[in-house]
């Protein structure tokens, strides 16, 4: 038996469907198959694991599911020759809480293919404290650099940057010598923790959710945005002659309020990012840019770690906005 965070269905008699997790007891005749079982050590908290701890649809797709888009461990049993019993292993996205059961439980079986190997000199608590989030922010970054940012490019900004994705985005793209200005809501109470990430300035995130002209100012050698909506908009229109933009996420809103100017008129890149089904040689090369790039005590700095049953509230603060880099669960403790 395991302890599990379970999201599941109900529909009353007028056919109304309502979703909601809670921390359950399990055994091993509720995992799904798989090649590979894996004792769980870590998963976090990430914006899509917030939706799926609060009920809200979207994520998980089969009932009832656990949830945990992330998650580290050890292999315990393995059909698959690449793993073998001992491993330490990382799964991020790859249909874990949306489809298939994922990390926020002590056990897991999952299919040996989106495992990825834990890098020497990370440990499993910080595999999980970069997550989902800091897999995005890598994969950002290196679209960027297939865009042809570099730092001699020019300033480059980080949207949502006080989040998961942009915390680490910001450390990376600092430690890469990048001259990068955070956007926030945040600035009076995390001006300084975004400074001491890397920022050298900060941008009132509310000059960029409004509507703007098609072409602004050129600001941006390139962007990394989280937010979506009117603010990946404005963000485009002031992007450099030239300049990249990725997009992960949509923090303020799904939609894209945009024109074509930025892309016909300043040859500006709009690069689409997606962890949850990148490829495993894109997962690989992510995790060894991580391994040697990131400063892994500003990635301590910016982390909390909690016990399982206090991945409610953390997924209720993720949603209302309220905590702030990366926040791992000790799924044991
Ligand atoms: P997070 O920790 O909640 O970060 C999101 C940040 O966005 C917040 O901290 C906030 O930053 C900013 N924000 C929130 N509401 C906003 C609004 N209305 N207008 C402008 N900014 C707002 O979440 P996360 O886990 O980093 O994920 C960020 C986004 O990326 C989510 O939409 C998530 O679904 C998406 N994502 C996508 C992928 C992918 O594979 N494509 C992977 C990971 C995440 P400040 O407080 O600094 O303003």
């Amino acid at each position: 038996e395991f302890r599990a965070i379970v999201v599941d269905r109900t529909e009353n008699a007028e056919g109304k469907k309502a979703q909601s997790a809670a921390l359950r007891v399990v055994d091993d005749g509720f995992l799904m198959p798989g090649d590979v079982t894996i004792a769980v050590d870590y998963s976090s908290i990430n914006y899509k694991d917030g939706l799926a701890l609060m009920g809200r649809p979207g994520v998980v797709r089969a009932w009832p599911l656990i949830a945990g888009i992330d998650l580290v461990g050890t292999v315990e049993q393995s059909a698959d020759p690449r793993w073998s019993v001992g491993d330490p292993v990382i799964l991020n996205g790859a249909g874990l809480s949306e489809s298939h059961h994922g990390g926020l439980a002590e056990r897991a079986r999952v299919s040996g293919d989106f495992l990825v190997r834990l890098p020497q000199g990370i440990s499993a608590v910080q595999a999980a404290a970069i997550g989902t989030a800091g897999f995005t922010a890598m994969l950002s970054v290196i679209g960027l650099e297939r865009g042809g940012v570099t730092p001699e490019s020019g300033t480059v900004l980080v949207t949502g940057a006080a989040g998961g994705v942009g915390s680490v985005a910001v450390v990376l793209l600092a430690a890469r010598g990048y001259q990068v200005h955070a956007s926030t809501g945040r600035i009076d109470e995390l001006g300084d923790y975004l400074r001491g990430l890397g920022a050298v300035e900060l941008v009132d995130r509310a000059t960029l959710s409004e509507a703007g002209k098609p072409l602004q100012g050129q600001r941006w050698a390139g962007a990394v945005d989280s937010v979506g909506s009117v603010t990946l908009a404005n963000v485009l229109a002031q992007t450099n002659y030239g300049g990249t933009v990725t997009a992960c996420g949509l923090a303020q809103g799904a939609d894209l309020p945009a024109t074509v100017m930025p892309f016909i008129l300043r040859a500006v890149s709009l690069i689409g990012i997606n962890s949850v089904e990148a490829p495993l040689p894109q997962r690989e090369e992510a995790w060894r840019r991580l391994a040697t790039d990131l400063d892994l005590s500003l990635l301590d700095h910016l982390t909390q770690v909690i016990p399982l049953e206090a991945a409610f509230d953390a997924a209720a603060g993720i949603l209302a906005g309220t905590v702030h880099g990366r926040t791992v669960v000790d799924v044991r403790r």
